[in-house]
């Protein structure tokens, strides 16, 4: 099973790819974790990236398309695997459709999730990250049992630089501009399917994405 996740950033893109990769036995592959893994390591393309990333600007397409392909060769991505951030412009799209043309690999759904603005700017100031597992929380609709704390692992949770007010609007227009192209990208393949999660509590998103997949 291979999916894309889309959707503008604060959608709950990562928290809905948690528990789908878990329904499907499925990695997620998450680009924005990947380079923020490399910018805490200090590697050379974590230095690069950073750049962009903290003025809440795409990361250029080579280096992007460079991190999937390769890990998309990882033995467990044999049976599949979620896509979330990837692809981000109508360039990467390309660039994935040639990979999987190689690889003779089918593409089987493309879940696009439609969130109002003023529902995703209130969920990019509350959302915090743990510093040492990733996992995804929100001060309003998801907050952690201890504050500050992580469920999971009992890392510290951080808020990330690119969550703060003022490069949230500059990743809005991003997304806007430069990924929203992508949804008539993918309807004009048939392979997207709208889901609405403006309201709703994420176990009835998570089930309303699993009955399109399982269609
Ligand atoms: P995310 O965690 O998906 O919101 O990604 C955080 C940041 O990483 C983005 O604002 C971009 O700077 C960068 N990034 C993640 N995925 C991509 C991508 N597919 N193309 C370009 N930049 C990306």
């Amino acid at each position: 099973m291979i999916l894309i996740l889309l959707g503008p950033p604060g959608a709950g893109k990562g928290t809905y790819s948690q528990r789908l990769i878990e329904a499907y036995k499925i990695p997620q592959i998450s680009t924005g974790e990947i380079l923020r893994t490399s910018v805490k390591n200090g590697t050379e393309m974590g230095t690069k990236a950073k750049g962009y990333m903290d003025k809440g600007l795409l990361v250029p397409d080579e280096i992007i398309v460079g991190i999937v392909s390769e890990r998309i060769k990882d033995a467990d991505c044999k049976n599949g695997f979620l896509l979330d951030g990837f692809p981000r412009t109508v360039e990467q799209a390309n660039a994935l459709g040639l990979i999987f043309e190689k690889s003779k690999l089918k593409l089987d759904s493309v879940i696009n999730i439609i969130v109002k603005e003023d529902v995703l700017f209130k969920r990019l100031t509350g959302r915090r990250m743990c510093k040492v597992c990733g996992g995804n929380y929100n001060i309003y609709t998801l907050p952690s049992k201890v504050e500050g704390v992580c469920d999971k692992c009992e890392g510290a949770l951080y808020q990330r630089e690119d969550d703060k007010p003022e490069t949230i609007e500059r990743r809005l227009k991003v997304y806007a501009e430069q990924t929203a192209p992508l949804i008539n990208y993918y309807k004009d393949k048939n392979i997207l399917h709208d889901v609405v999660a403006s309201e709703g509590s994420i176990e009835e998103i998570v089930e309303k994405i699993k009955t399109i997949i399982g269609k």
